[in-house]
């Protein structure tokens, strides 16, 4: 019996610390897809403002079109006629990002997701865990270690402030490696 790909929807992930390039590498595959004509649509957690409302924007600079949302399901009233979703900062999102998700690539779209899947403790950072059990591909992107160099899986919060969600960008976070992580003690 000969088996034909269906060739139907997939979730990818690009995810690492802070610094690692995920929103660079994000914006890299959308970008492809325009050029090659497809239909993209790309959204963002309301929380994460750090740059430009309209806008994903990487440290580089790099930037695309993006729309600003706060609850998952607003997904799918926007996605009109797009074959591939790119979805940026995926941990600040609730549960249901899964779902939302699942149920995109169920239906035959592309799914490119970015997020930090440790936060400032090292932890788990919200659906991140379900989001990369579900999907087809991953990608492991790290930073540069600004202690020592080394290869840096973590990101290092600068400031003495408590709880998950603290946005900011290098004034209050670094990329740091194993080794240099010092994790604030509770
Ligand atoms: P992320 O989305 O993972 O936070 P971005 O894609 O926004 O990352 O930015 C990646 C860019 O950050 C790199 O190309 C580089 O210009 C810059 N950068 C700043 N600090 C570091 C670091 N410690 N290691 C590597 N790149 C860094
Ligand atoms: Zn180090």
């Amino acid at each position: 019996m000969k088996l034909t790909p269906r060739m139907g929807g997939w979730i990818e992930i690009v995810c690492g610390p802070m610094f690692s390039g995920k929103t660079e590498e994000l914006i890299r595959r959308l970008v492809r897809a325009q050029i090659a004509k497809q239909k993209v649509e790309i959204f963002k957690p309301a929380i994460d403002n750090r740059y430009s409302e309209g806008y994903i924007v990487s440290h580089n600079n790099r930037k695309i079109k993006s729309v600003v949302i706060s609850d998952p399901h607003e997904i799918l009233a926007h996605i009109d006629e797009a074959d591939v979703i790119g979805v940026d900062e995926a941990q600040f999102f609730d549960k249901s990002i899964v779902e939302v998700c699942r149920s995109l690539a169920n239906s035959g779209k592309r799914v490119v997701i970015a997020g930090l899947e440790k936060d400032y403790m090292g932890r788990p950072f919200g659906p991140m865990p379900e989001l990369l059990i579900e999907a087809e591909f991953i990608s492991k992107v790290l930073a540069i270690c600004v202690i020592c160099g080394d290869p840096a899986n973590y990101s290092q919060r600068l400031s003495h402030e408590g709880g998950q969600v603290v946005v900011g960008e290098a004034d209050k976070y670094e990329a740091r490696c194993r080794t240099c992580f010092d994790p604030p003690h509770p």
